[in-house]
């Protein structure tokens, strides 16, 4: 069911998105530069995600940036220069990094080995490079004059390079070099990056009001960019037949794009995610070579996928998140060389990570406390924790990020309990305040119990006889239990309880909320299972100091001892699912009075019979009777009586049919018997022996039971339906003639 509610969601949702269509305005014209662009549109990437896109090729008369805040153009392409734009306080959003380094480079076929040769010589630029910072910060640091720059209007040809007498000339260096290589004209190249100018290339970026009114689909473009970059890469012959099928406005040959691809290769961003310190420097760069004053912090100006709107990212910028923990909550908070550590620290790294929040997460000596905390709103969140009514009064809860059962500990030797309700009658030590106690005392109200302030505490009182078990959360009890030692402990019990494990958020910091739920979303397995794997089953001794190293065998120990947990409960698990799952059959195919089977079960073996009957001509009868005068026993001998004569009547027929004929309850007090691979002759000889039988047995409650018989041969008949009809008339004869008989078809 919940697969058809998933398939019927997306396809709703795919005609939903279906033709939202969105343009990409591109740096330059068609060739291997866009690569990964052409391949999200060719491989349904785009479309995938509902996006219709167009790329659109550049001509002069286009300003990139804007193109995107006309709204010309939905997403756009150009390079460093946008940082220069930033700085300008154009209304521009960075989407993510295309080329790691800048593709432009000054080419020399003269003498010329060093920027200090450059002051005296003749250097041209053209016009469109002059607009990224690349190579003009590399002519600032060599101390050439710029005013002496030369710059055209035209784009030229690699061709006019050898042709004119200039001694440094701006390349492309994807494009240009390849002409001279295949002429075997010798060259120089002066690329900034070596000189720690190291620009990024291509960047995707936006305009602030797409970002604002669509940043769901700006994510999706962004993400599908991505994968046909990622397929581009790995298929490069591919992409450029596609090159040369659609694309190829400049006439390139296969060979001349494996040049393109080849260069491109080196330059594309491996993790297409901005470096921050890299972007740092070329903002100074921009502002010392233009001498600007104006700044801006990037964490403003970079699509955030876990930030949607505007309301959010001022929120993160206006507000300093306090984030505390209690540490005695292994292994989901805990202390490692004075420093609060554990599972829920490492999902709280991630989260500041992804939304550039500061990290740290103080500690507090009690849960109690850091409730209070939070309430007073002397703190802002907790890592590892769950949702409880009295909670949500001033709190907000995630999603949550990992979840585990609630179990119960006693001393050793006591019978596994699979759930509570069984010894609810005992007395337990609760720690005060913890989620695991509030989760039980809602199951069962009365529970006695003893409220401790931890559970080391709690499991003191178990060790002394004082009370017989406590309850938390698995992986936090045995932790415990094998870390301080209590050797006469262990776990014996379950609740059905299961914790899911939250952040909690003070309630007015509700923005936060929807940021941390959408970086939950998208840990992907791999790294929950390293966390996990971290702080569960491998290394449980990490933690510890040198001079408790003798333990180690101990607390070794205790991971096998978790580890075997682990198992038995998911065998546990396994077997109650087991149980679940034969109890659903039995509710769904049996009848629950007379334990044969119900009217679902012969229905659908009946079809299928009668399918096979009809396609391999074999013989297929069916027996369809009912009990004489029922109602009449049931107001005589009550309804009590009716039921136990239904009991006895269908375990009577049970005994007498043959084990290849199917048994069922049709309705009320109307039976069928399907007898497969069998003649109307051979069904009726079994229908006036069942008849007799019945005549014949005595009831406990009523001296004599009879019933009335249709018989029928199926082979012939099309539907159920049909087939149902037919018999019931037959039945109907059989009592119209005086009951207590079998009436069959007429035979050919
Ligand atoms: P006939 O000979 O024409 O079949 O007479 P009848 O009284 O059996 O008539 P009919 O088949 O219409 O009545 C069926 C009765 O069976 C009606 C209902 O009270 C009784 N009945 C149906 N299901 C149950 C049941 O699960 N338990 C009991 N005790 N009685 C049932
Ligand atoms: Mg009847
Ligand atoms: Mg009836």
């Amino acid at each position: 069911m919940l697969k058809f509610i998933v398939i019927v969601t997306l396809f709703l949702f795919s005609h939903l998105y279906a033709n939202e269509k969105v343009s990409l305005q591109l740096k330059w014209k068609h060739s291997f530069q866009f690569a990964g662009f052409y391949m999200a549109k060719e491989k349904g990437f785009y479309k995938d995600v509902g996006l219709d896109v167009t790329l659109k090729e550049l001509n002069s008369h286009i300003d990139l940036v804007d193109s995107v805040i006309s709204g010309k153009a939905n997403y756009a392409i150009s390079d460093s220069a946008l940082i220069y734009s930033l700085l300008k306080k154009r209304p521009i959003m960075l989407m993510m990094p295309i080329l790691e380094h800048s593709p432009l480079a000054l080419l020399t076929t003269k003498n010329i080995n060093s920027l200090e040769d450059f002051s005296a010589k003749n250097i041209f630029i053209n016009k469109f490079s002059l607009k990224s910072p690349a190579l003009l910060s590399m002519l600032y640091v060599s101390n050439f004059d710029i005013d002496k720059l030369q710059s055209k209007d035209d784009v030229y040809s690699a061709q006019d390079i050898t042709k004119q007498n200039l001694d440094l000339y701006s390349v492309y260096t994807p494009n240009e070099p390849y002409y001279l290589k295949k002429h075997h004209i010798k060259y120089h190249l002066f690329s900034p990056s070596k000189y720690s100018l190291d620009f990024y290339g291509d960047i995707l970026f936006t305009s602030e009001n797409e970002l604002d009114k669509h940043f769901e689909r700006t994510i999706r473009f962004m993400d599908a960019s991505k994968k046909g970059w990622r397929y581009a890469l790995s298929h490069i012959d591919e992409t450029i037949k596609v090159i040369q099928q659609k694309y190829n406005s400049q006439h390139y040959s296969a060979e001349e794009l494996h040049y393109q691809a080849d260069a491109y290769k080196k330059l594309i961003s491996k993790s297409f995610t901005f470096n921050r310190q890299k972007l740092d420097t070329i903002r100074t760069i921009f502002q010392l070579f233009y001498k600007m004053r104006s700044t801006f912090d990037f964490d403003d100006f970079i699509v955030n996928p876990f930030i949607a709107t505007k309301e959010e990212r001022t929120f993160l910028k206006e507000h300093t998140i306090r984030c505390i923990s209690t540490t005695n909550w292994a292994p989901f908070n805990l202390i490692k060389d004075d420093k609060v550590v554990g599972l829920g620290i490492d999902y709280w790294d991630i989260i500041a990570d992804k939304l550039h929040i500061d990290k740290s997460c103080e500690s507090v000596s009690s849960f109690s406390e850091l409730l209070g905390e939070i309430k007073s709103k002397e703190a802002d969140l907790t890592i590892s924790t769950s949702a409880t009514k009295e909670r949500e009064k001033y709190a907000a809860f995630s999603k949550s990020y990992v979840s585990f059962p609630v179990v119960i500990a006693t001393k050793k030797g006591v019978d596994y309990t699979p759930d509570i309700s069984s010894i609810k009658d005992k007395t337990f030590a609760l720690v005060k305040n913890h989620t695991a106690t509030k989760m039980l005392l809602a199951k069962i109200p009365n529970l006695h119990y003893i409220e401790t302030k931890n559970l080391e505490d709690a499991l003191k009182l178990v060790e002394s006889s004082k009370v017989y078990g406590t309850a938390e959360i698995l992986p936090v009890l045995a932790y415990t239990i094998n870390k301080k030692n209590f050797n006469n402990l262990e776990i014996t019990g379950s609740t059905d309880l299961e914790f899911p494990v939250k952040f909690m958020i003070r309630k007015d910091y509700q923005e936060l909320l929807p940021m941390i739920n959408r970086v939950i979303d998208s840990i992907d397995k791999q790294t929950r299972k390293k966390i996990y794997d971290r702080w569960i089953s491998v290394n449980m001794k990490n933690g510890y100091s040198k001079h408790q190293v003798n333990k180690f065998a101990l607390i070794g120990g205790g991971v096998l001892i978790l580890f075997a947990l682990w198992v038995a409960l998911l065998l546990l698990q396994i077997k109650k699912r087991k149980k679940a799952e034969k109890d659903l059959d039995r509710l769904a195919n049996y009848d629950k009075l007379t334990s044969i089977y119900n009217r679902h079960k012969i229905d659908t073996f009946l079809t299928k019979q009668m399918e096979i009957a009809k396609r391999y001509k074999r013989p297929l009868s069916i027996i369809f009777f009912d009990i004489d005068k029922f109602k009449t026993i049931n107001d005589t001998y009550g309804h009590k009586a009716g039921d136990k004569i239904l009991q006895e009547l269908t375990a009577l027929i049970s005994k007498y049919i043959r084990e290849s004929d199917v048994f069922g309850r049709w309705g009320s007090e109307e039976f069928l018997v399907i007898s497969p691979e069998t003649d109307l002759q051979s069904s009726k000889v079994l229908a006036e022996k069942l008849r007799k039988n019945i005549e014949e047995y005595h009831f406990t409650e009523v001296e004599n039971v009879t019933c009335s018989f249709g018989v029928i041969a199926l082979s012939e008949v099309d539907t159920l339906d049909e087939a149902m009809t037919k018999v019931d008339k037959l039945l109907y004869i059989a009592k119209e003639s005086g009951r207590n008989r079998v009436v069959s078809d007429v035979e050919d």
